[in-house]
């Protein structure tokens, strides 16, 4: 996803909450010190000045100062991760984090003013290839569009029709279906994949032969501009500017997007 330059901070917000790996820090409490950077394009605000058109930093900070005081972490760390989760699924607006949170009273017995994690998240614009050619096939794609639909790291932009297509590869097996999303997501692409392969398994698919029949196959044609060189995930997958089966929906619904290696638009490379 395009990043904005635009930002809105907000520093140092106080909260008195029960996180901690010691029983004695979840049951008296500490401070903790929370910085939040939102990315977030402020311009419409700018030009218009109205807040409808903005996000509104109360209740930002009161989403952040319920959300630390109602839940108890071991670690800061994951006080952070499920705050930024959080943050993304309340504000639609938002295109990125950074989120600190400082221990100023962290138990370790040496002066230090504090101990922090800050970590940084963003969506990332995906385009995951969908195909199935066993049992219930449509039955097996719709399956895999609604869980990504319902995965809150995944927002579910755009979803092609579904072609009928005769096998392709060497083994003789019964026709595909295939399809295309566009989605935006907040993991990583091997968590991506992870989580790909987990609803490909969810499908009752058997991984036998290679390019052999499947309930359900998904795989990853592009991470926002990524060009990977590992193994177990190339992006751009290698083989989609050779197949029709993946241009045609993929065309369908993003024909002006450019492959990062081929440094061509979708619709030419169709
Ligand atoms: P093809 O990749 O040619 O379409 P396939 O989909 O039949 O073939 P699979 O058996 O589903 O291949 O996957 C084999 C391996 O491909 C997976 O275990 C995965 O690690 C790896 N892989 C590499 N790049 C990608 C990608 N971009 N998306 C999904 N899987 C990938
Ligand atoms: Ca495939
Ligand atoms: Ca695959």
């Amino acid at each position: 996803m395009k990043k904005t330059t635009d930002k809105i901070i907000i520093e140092n917000l106080e909260v008195y909450a029960n996180h901690g790996v010691y029983e004695e820090e979840n049951v008296l409490g500490q401070k903790f010190i929370i910085s939040a950077e939102l990315e977030i394009s402020t311009r419409k605000a700018g030009i218009s000045d109205a807040l409808v058109l903005s996000v509104d930093y109360t209740m930002v900070c009161r989403i952040i100062s319920t959300f630390l005081k109602e839940h108890t972490y071991s670690l800061i760390e994951a006080a952070a991760e499920n705050l930024a989760l959080l943050l993304f699924a309340k504000i639609n607006e938002l295109k990125g984090i950074k989120l600190t949170i400082k221990k100023p009273w962290a138990p370790i017995g040496l002066p230090i003013e504090y101990v922090a994690v800050s970590i940084e998240r963003r969506w990332h614009r995906a385009y995951v290839a969908i195909g199935s050619n066993m049992g219930d096939k449509l039955k097996y794609l719709e399956g895999a569009v609604s869980a990504i639909k319902n995965d809150v790291n995944c927002r579910l932009k755009r979803v092609s029709d579904i072609i009928v297509t005769e096998p392709y590869g060497p083994v003789e097996q019964d026709d595909f279906m295939n399809g295309c999303m566009m989605l935006d997501t907040l993991y990583t692409p091997m968590e991506l994949l992870r989580f790909l392969q987990k609803l490909e398994n969810d499908a009752n698919r058997v991984r036998e032969e290679h390019w052999g029949p499947r309930t359900l196959d998904l795989d990853i044609l592009l991470y926002d501009d990524l060009v990977t060189t590992d193994e177990e995930l190339v992006i751009p997958h290698p083989e989609m500017h050779k197949r029709s089966f993946v241009l045609e929906p993929l065309n369908q619904i993003a024909p002006n997007v450019v492959h990062p290696l081929l440094n061509k638009r979708i619709r030419d490379l169709l």
